[in-house]
Parts: structure tokens; sequence; C-alpha cells
């Protein structure tokens, strides 16, 4: 799941790629609208997180024009907590309006309520490829009966490789879906973490999921 911040205030920022990152987002910031709109068109995001007041275009007018080209989840943070701005957001399309300062627990319990609301609609809750199943909701899979934990980032590349099953994924492909557009382009990590993948979901089992192809990259289909 990704998500972006478009946030000009820098600590705020900070707190909210750092939470969100804790827990198993994907999370590109930036500080102005422009930038915002121009990242919203390059990248599918399942949730924007917008600040009203924005240097330059200001929160609703970012809003305005996200809406005439995406339906994106799109949720509202405002230091006004007037009424008049939540009717004008929701006016506009937003689909949900929090107020600053607010806990991040509150923040984090939306966000999963507004990205369980298009999840249900977009994608089904189990993936599976030959006996391997991906259960979204419980960041977990299952080899036959045989259940495997995963870490955030571990889930985030099994559910890439799984949505393109038999498609290959080169490291470059790898590393924009699955880790932000501030993480330093070392695509040592793509290999580290196929590694602890694989030690958890292949090097038990007989029948091999994850491939590599040299010099190309990576890909996940059943082989037997
Ligand atoms: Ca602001």
């Amino acid at each position: 799941m990704r998500i972006l911040v478009i946030e000009d205030e820098i600590k705020t920022a900070e707190y909210l790629h750092q939470g969100l990152t804790e827990n198993g987002y994907i999370v590109d910031c930036t500080n102005n609208g422009a930038d915002g709109l121009h990242l919203a068109q390059q990248q599918a995001y399942d949730l924007v997180i917008l600040d009203v007041n924005l240097p330059q275009v200001d929160g609703w007018g970012v809003l305005e024009q996200l809406r005439t080209h995406s339906n994106t989840r799109i949720m509202m943070l405002t230091a006004r907590g007037r009424l008049a701005d939540k009717v004008k957001g929701l006016d506009l399309g937003a689909d949900d309006y929090l107020v600053k300062p607010f806990e991040f627990p509150e923040l984090l319990a939306r966000v999963r309520t507004l990205l369980r609301r298009s999840e249900h609609s977009l994608a089904p809750e189990t993936l599976k490829v030959a006996d391997l199943e991906l259960d979204r909701g419980r960041h977990r899979a299952y080899r036959g009966s045989r259940r495997i934990d995963l870490t955030a980032k571990e889930f985030a590349l099994l559910h890439l490789l799984m949505r393109h099953n038999g498609e290959v994924l080169s490291r470059t492909q790898i590393i924009s879906l699955v880790w932000d557009m501030n993480f330093d382009c070392d695509t040592n990590v793509v290999e580290v973490s196929i590694r602890r993948l694989r030690a958890k979901i292949d090097d038990p089992f007989d029948n091999k999921l994850i491939h590599t192809l040299r010099g190309v990259g990576y890909v996940l289909e059943p082989r037997e």
C-alpha cells in the first residue's frame, strides 16, 4: 500500500513518514502541491494525505485537480476545525478530514478504514499461486497448511511478486514499487530481501516458486 503525504511542515511530514512506514506502508512525501500533483500522476497511490495550508497551490487547489483525473482516497489535514472547511473538503471530493494536532493512533485508524474501503472494492483478500497463499488481511502466507509469518517488507515484496505471477520484475522496478522514493537506490537490498523471503517461502519446500533471471530480475511462478 503506497501513500503520498503532501505537507509543508517538516516535523509533521517526518512524523507521518516514520509512523506510517513502521506500520508497513510505503510513504512518499513532498512539501508542495505542484510536486504532489506531479507525483500523483506518475505513481498509483492508494491514499493521499493532503494538508490544506500549503504554499503556492493550497490543499483545495490540489484536491480539485487530483479529483479531475483520479479517484484515489484523499484525507485532508487542517489546523482549522471549522465546520465550513470540513463541508468544503467533503464537497470537493475528500474522503476524510482530520484536524491538527492529532494523535497518530487516530490517524492510523482512519487510514486503515479508508484503505479497507478501497481494498474491498478493488482486490481479493487472498492471492494464490500453486500451494502458496497470501492473506492480505493478516499479513501472513501459507504453503499448503503451513503458516508463514512475514515482516511488512517481506509481505510487500511477496504481494508484488504474486500480483505479477509469471512476469519478470527487474530490481529497479521492485525498488520503485516496494520502497519509497527517498530510498537510497542500492539494488543490493532487493537481493537481500529476496533471500530472506526465499528462506521462508521456498527453502523448506520442494517446489520452488521464486526464480532468478541473471542480470534481469525475478519472477514468481510454479515450474513443475
Ligand atoms: Ca501546512
